[in-house]
């Protein structure tokens, strides 16, 4: 499979450099030169597939040119060997729990299966790879996770100083081993700018083999496009309309739904749910985008002032704004709203929502409000055991914490502290490759 940047339709890269290089050599993304389309047999016989089947298909359709059958099917195995239930709170209310995985993030999914393509291209090539990566909270930890003592990889995550609950920066800060987490004096938006710079600076991109494990890489993007199929599966459309609530932050769950569209699933509406980082929901309603500041909000992992994946949504509705309208709507909400959400559908469900598959609810609350008859599925993304604080105050009730986060509380936080500019941190980095 071939790449194209989105900068320039001519500059094209292969599937292993895609991989390494995270972004394209002129600095704009990768899109796929061509969007396969799942044959019809494919969604006839869906229903008997597993999610590692159905990612095994859906992945062989990018990637047949570029790995072996079997390396697809072992790597989509391994990688996704946690559970993902729907669970119907009402005749047409689905939450998809995606937050099962080992970091109990949906970004799990993407993680894992990057680390292991990653590693499977790093022993094919001989190299060492460092990966960079930005995090608002739960992709470090996820990413983390995912490569975790798998040889040849460095992982160094940035994260916002004191801007990630306690419990992400545990799960952060405490793995040891091949894993590095600076601490950075700033926003997440000052992270992203350290590691988008690293990938253009040429003194860095001869000394390491940089790659990029955030939502721009499309092999962290590809794999939330299984999950789509995976409802379609299990006839949780029952035969209506699939709508899908997305809680967006960088948008690369959003896009993933929108590949999925274009691959051929029937997806009727896709509904981007926002926190009061609203760039996106603006957009579907003005037309314009408009980069702004973060701010912090209880969906923190959402906190997200300039969407990196802004840019492929566009490119994929060949910028038609109308065409965009007619699959996307978009709504923001407060956080107000947010916890009024979580402790309303605990009073008339029993069901415990993590902040950010609340937005996801009230997404798709909102909705239902206007088409009342619609079967929606909204993405539950985050586990609530990772805001305990925040659930005892809402519900006045303990929640439980899964045995993984409890092991990571256990654990020594260890980071190197560093300023926003990024003449220190490329010091920092280079210090390292001398070191080592
Ligand atoms: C990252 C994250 C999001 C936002 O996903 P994007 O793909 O960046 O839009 C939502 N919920 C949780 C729990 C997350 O970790």
């Amino acid at each position: 499979m071939q790449f194209y940047s989105t900068k320039n339709k001519n500059v094209r890269v292969g599937m292993a450099e895609a991989l390494m290089r995270g972004i394209a050599p002129d600095g704009g993304l990768l899109m796929p030169t061509q969007i396969p389309q799942v044959s019809p047999n494919f969604l006839k016989t869906i229903r008997k597939r597993t999610f590692p089947e159905i990612a095994t298909y859906l992945t062989s359709l990018f990637f047949q040119d570029d790995l072996p059958k079997e390396t697809i099917e072992n790597i989509c195995t391994k990688s996704f060997d946690f559970t993902l239930p729907l669970t119907k709170l009402s005749n047409n209310l689905v939450m998809l729990e995606l937050f099962h995985g080992p970091t109990l993030a949906f970004k799990d999914f993407g993680a894992r299966f990057m680390a292991r393509i990653t590693s499977y291209f790093a022993r094919q090539t001989k190299k060492h790879i460092t990966v960079l990566v930005a995090t608002s909270g739960d992709t470090g930890s996820a990413v983390a996770a995912g490569f975790y003592k798998v040889p040849n990889i460095d992982v160094i995550l940035l994260y916002p100083k004191g801007k990630v609950s306690p419990m992400q920066e545990k799960q952060l800060t405490t793995m040891g081993g091949n894993i590095t987490a600076l601490e950075i004096k700033g926003s997440f938006d000052d992270c992203q700018k350290l590691v988008k710079r690293a990938f253009g600076d040429y003194a860095l991109r001869s000394r390491f083999t940089l790659t990029s494990a955030n939502s721009i890489n499309v092999a962290r993007l590809l794999p939330q496009i299984f999950y789509y199929f995976y409802v379609y599966a299990k006839g949780e459309s029952l035969g209506k309309p699939l709508v899908f609530s997305i809680p967006c932050g960088n948008l690369g769950n959003l896009t993933a739904a929108i590949l999925a569209k274009h691959m051929g699933l029937p997806i009727a509406r896709l509904i981007a749910a926002t926190n009061r980082n609203d760039v996106f929901t603006r957009y579907i309603k003005t037309g314009i985008f408009t980069p702004k500041l973060s701010k912090t909000t209880l969906s923190n992992a959402m906190d997200v002032g300039n969407p990196s994946n802004f840019v492929r949504i566009v490119e994929l509705y060949k910028n038609n704004l109308s065409k965009i309208r007619t699959d996307i709507t978009s709504q923001s909400f407060s956080d107000s709203q947010t916890m009024t959400a979580i402790k309303e559908v605990w009073q008339k469900y029993q069901y415990i929502m993590d902040p950010h598959s609340a937005v996801a609810y009230l997404g798709l609350a909102q909705y239902q409000q206007k088409h009342p008859r619609i079967n929606g599925i909204a993405l539950a993304t985050g586990h609530p055991a990772k805001f305990p604080e925040l659930i005892e105050n809402i519900l006045h009730k303990k929640i439980p914490i899964p045995k993984g986060l409890k092991q990571a509380l256990l654990g020594k936080k260890q980071t190197v502290e560093l300023s926003n500019r990024f003449a220190e941190f490329k010091k920092y980095l280079l210090k390292q490759s001398v070191d080592s």
